[in-house]
């Protein structure tokens, strides 16, 4: 069974933080399009879109570190608004660190996920973002599962970590017990420090089977970058274990036509899920 999620940007870029791999940092000066708050209604259009599309996982993303009171009550009209018009879609907030508070709130106006990644090890963190702490980061990711929400963290690979860095990730991970881990594989950009992406095609297939035999009780899905990591071998993410994916366009860079992945599934002869359990 294979899990599809779209994500929407619905507060893009401009973040005073500094985390090296962000097309979003204002510090890199990217050329991506920026806007404070997308419009409610053309969030919920595009929820529709997704849903059309046989997502069933929607995830409301909001650049900056972290939640504001501003930012709360805009995530949470947003979520009740795309709740209202779609019942049966799960709704995934993504907004930087959060309380305890906070997430409850959220939960409370229909959220059902929180998407919050460590990004890679505590240890390698230091070297890709000096603005925040990985503890912070942890923090969030722990209120999530004491707020009731189903969590949804994982990292980036291919920014120059070492080894023992992605398993140290992936430990951390396994104490967290996500409901859900994100693989994202870094996408280059000439704005940013980091300049390309240090992992090859085998390692990041052998990365998928050691999650997925890792975190046997969590939905491994493969997300930005794959495009790029896997170019026409995209096929061999699901046999290497991964069973969700996000389609349609990431936060500042475009995916694949969402039609052509759900062929690509279908002919593979998997099912796609109809509704999201958790
Ligand atoms: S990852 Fe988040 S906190 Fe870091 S620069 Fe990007 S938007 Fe800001």
């Amino acid at each position: 069974m294979i899990y599809l999620c779209a994500i929407s940007n619905i507060s893009s870029g401009s973040c005073s933080e500094d985390c090296s791999f962000c097309t979003q940092s204002a510090r890199y000066h990217a050329d991506i399009e920026t806007y404070r708050q997308k419009s409610i209604e053309e969030v919920v259009k595009e929820a529709k879109k997704a849903r059309e599309n046989r997502a069933i996982g929607f995830c409301l993303v909001t650049a900056g570190k972290g939640m504001t009171d501003s930012k709360l009550e805009y995530v949470s009209r947003t979520a009740m608004a795309v709740k209202k018009a779609l019942p049966d879609l799960n709704i995934i907030a993504c907004n930087g660190t959060a309380t305890l508070e906070e997430l409850k709130e959220l939960k409370n106006c229909g959220v059902g996920s929180y998407n919050h990644n460590l990004e890679s090890s505590e240890n390698y963190y230091k070297q890709i973002c000096s603005t925040h702490t990985w503890d912070e980061r942890y923090q969030t990711c722990e209120n999530v599962k004491v707020a009731g929400l189903n969590l949804c963290s994982g990292g980036i690979f291919g920014m120059g970590e070492r080894i023992e860095d992605r398993l140290s990730m992936i430990s951390s991970l396994k104490e967290l017990q996500p409901a859900s881990i994100a693989m994202n594989f870094f996408h280059p950009n000439e704005a940013l420090p980091i300049k390309s992406n240090s992992l090859n095609i085998e390692d990041a297939f052998n990365l998928i089977k050691y999650m997925k035999k890792e975190l046997k009780d969590s939905r491994i899905m493969v997300a930005g970058g794959r495009e790029r990591m896997f170019g026409d071998r995209v096929t061999e993410i699901f046999k290497a274990g991964a069973n969700s994916i996000v389609i349609g366009n990431y936060l500042t860079t475009s995916g694949e036509a969402p039609n052509k992945d759900i062929e690509m599934i279908e002919s593979l002869g998997l099912e796609i899920a109809q509704t999201c359990d958790g």
